[in-house]
């Protein structure tokens, strides 16, 4: 890193080392480095003139195309604290956002996939004690001549980013980034995955998402690009990687099981011939999966932990072994410092399951509300559960929030979850615990089936479950089968909450 650590500086260096080269590519447009250095900076005289400073609280629920990336890349090179919202929320998560982030500017889309963005954001200012400036952000997009300008931040230590976590336990917490701590997670993926300046990646994931400027920092630091989507679907999804010539896809365990559907429907050609490795991470992943990709698609996978608190934990490599690759979520990188804890804090030796801690510069700066998550030594306590390899690899075997605790014993809805994606009548399935007058909690297995199954009976799941091995005071006893399972729009992550509303009565 250069000597002041912020996106602006990272820019700067690539624009000037490649400024043809592309950075994002979407359908039939380009964004270079070069571009992207010129125009940001003249997005940030537009919004400079509309008033926005260095510390500026910027909230923007924008869809992934290159005129967002413009806008946010301008707030870093102005120094403006900006929060990024997920172009599919409502009301009930963009009331939020403002509200907490107490932003004094909100970027709309207008009208966006038939949704009035910019009524909504009327509507919920109305409720707000000091409501924000709302302006459409791409008609036209902001813009002036640079002249003005302050200088861009000399600090990449200040807290610039405010990311939501998904609300996967309770309502979700605003997390405090630094340009710093994003660069440092972006540079160590780049670094896990073993890229180089020759490859083209992608995102699937929304740019609103902490993946985005994390996944940028890769980008500007190899100088390679990626193609964004809008609209993320199969199978023309796969028509733009097949364009662009992509060869690091990924997102998350759902991108994965996307990616297989499509191949089986042609299983001797390949879905994308230049795609080498899927990379992805932020939700469990079976096993099972890992083997399927490999085997089927003829690609390396390596999945990675990660969270909106700390972007990038560990990840696999694609040079591991099989059995580590499969199995664990990766080392970390260098300077990412994993502890294993009792309930204490008191840390545990390898291969013994506890509370996984973090330390390093990756580590967001804390909550914008919600409690401090850092325990006395300053690690973040993620509420993960897991143990770590004498190999240095992690393995996570649940969340606290996600064990079930029937008559006593802690049950890992992890564990039922991992043999069920194995069961060929099931396509994707959670475990979830609730509450039962007898047993405290009962577990509960919500299944959605692939087309064509057979309906799944509770006796043959159980039936199945012993088969595997799984003791018979973890064996579900309720099953629900559901056409989708509620997932979240960033990553499409289980929203297990919904599940437990939905079926606890
Ligand atoms: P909230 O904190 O609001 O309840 P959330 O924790 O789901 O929501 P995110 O920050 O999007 O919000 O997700 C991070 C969590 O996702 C991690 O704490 C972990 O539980 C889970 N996760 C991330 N990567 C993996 C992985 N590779 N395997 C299993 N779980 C993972
Ligand atoms: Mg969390």
């Amino acid at each position: 890193l250069g000597a002041s650590g912020t996106f602006w500086e990272l820019i700067e260096r690539r624009a000037a080392l490649t400024p043809e080269r592309p950075f994002l590519i979407q359908d039939d447009r380009t964004l270079t480095f070069g571009e992207l250095r010129t125009r940001a900076e003249r997005v940030a005289a537009g919004l400079y003139a509309m008033g926005v400073r260095p510390g500026t609280v910027v909230a923007w629920q924008l869809p992934t195309r290159l005129e967002t990336a413009l806008l946010s890349f301008a707030l870093a090179r102005i120094g403006a604290v900006q929060t990024p919202v997920i172009p599919f929320y409502r009301d009930r998560e963009v009331g939020f956002a403002l509200r907490e982030s107490k932003a004094e500017f909100f970027a709309v889309p207008g009208t966006w996939r038939g949704f009035d963005h910019t009524a909504m954001a009327a509507r919920l200012s109305a409720d707000l004690p000091h409501p924000p400036q709302v302006f459409e952000a791409y008609d036209p997009l902001p813009d002036g001549d640079p002249s003005v300008l302050p200088p861009p931040p000399a600090d990449g230590t200040s807290v610039r980013w405010i990311y939501w976590t998904s609300g996967t336990t309770s309502d979700p917490k605003g997390v405090l980034h630094t340009d710093r701590s994003l660069i440092a997670g972006g540079s160590c993926l780049a670094h896990a995955l073993h890229l180089s300046a020759d490859d083209v990646g992608s995102m699937a994931f929304p740019f609103a998402h902490v993946a985005g400027p994390d996944y940028s920092v890769m980008l500007l630091l190899y100088g390679f690009p990626a193609v964004l989507f809008e609209h993320f679907a199969m199978p023309d999804a796969l028509a733009g990687y097949r364009r662009h010539g992509v060869t690091v896809a990924g997102g998350s365990t759902a991108f994965y099981s996307m990616f297989l559907t499509e191949q089986r429907k042609a299983p001797s050609t390949p879905v994308v011939p230049t795609l080498r490795l899927l990379a992805g991470g932020g939700a469990p992943k079976p096993p099972e999966i890992y083997h399927a990709v490999v085997r089927e698609m003829g690609v390396q996978l390596t999945h990675g932990y990660g969270m909106t608190e700390v972007p990038m934990i560990t990840m696999g490599a694609p040079d591991d072994t099989v059995e580590h690759l499969a199995e664990t979520e990766g080392r970390p990188p260098e300077g990412m410092e994993i502890r294993i804890t009792d309930e204490d804090g008191k840390p545990l030796p390898y291969d013994t399951d506890g509370e996984v801690r973090l330390r390093g510069e990756a580590v967001c700066q804390g909550y914008l509300a919600a409690a401090s998550p850092f325990d006395a030594e300053g690690f973040l306590i993620t509420g993960d559960v897991g143990h770590v390899r004498p190999s240095g690899h992690l393995v996570l075997t649940g969340r606290l929030k996600d064990i079930i605790i029937r008559k006593g014993e802690n049950i890992s809805a992890k564990e039922i979850e991992d043999l069920l994606a194995r069961h060929p009548d099931v396509g994707d399935a959670a475990v979830i615990g609730l509450p039962d007058q007898s047993r405290g909690e009962r577990v509960c297995a919500v299944v959605e089936q692939p087309p064509n199954a057979a309906p799944l009976t509770l006796p043959e799941l159980t039936a199945y479950l012993r088969g595997e091995g799984l003791s018979v005071h973890k064996l579900p006893e309720q099953l629900e089968l559901v056409d989708a399972l509620p997932r979240n729009e960033a990553l499409r992550k289980v929203l297990k909450y919904q599940l437990r509303e939905r079926f606890g009565g």
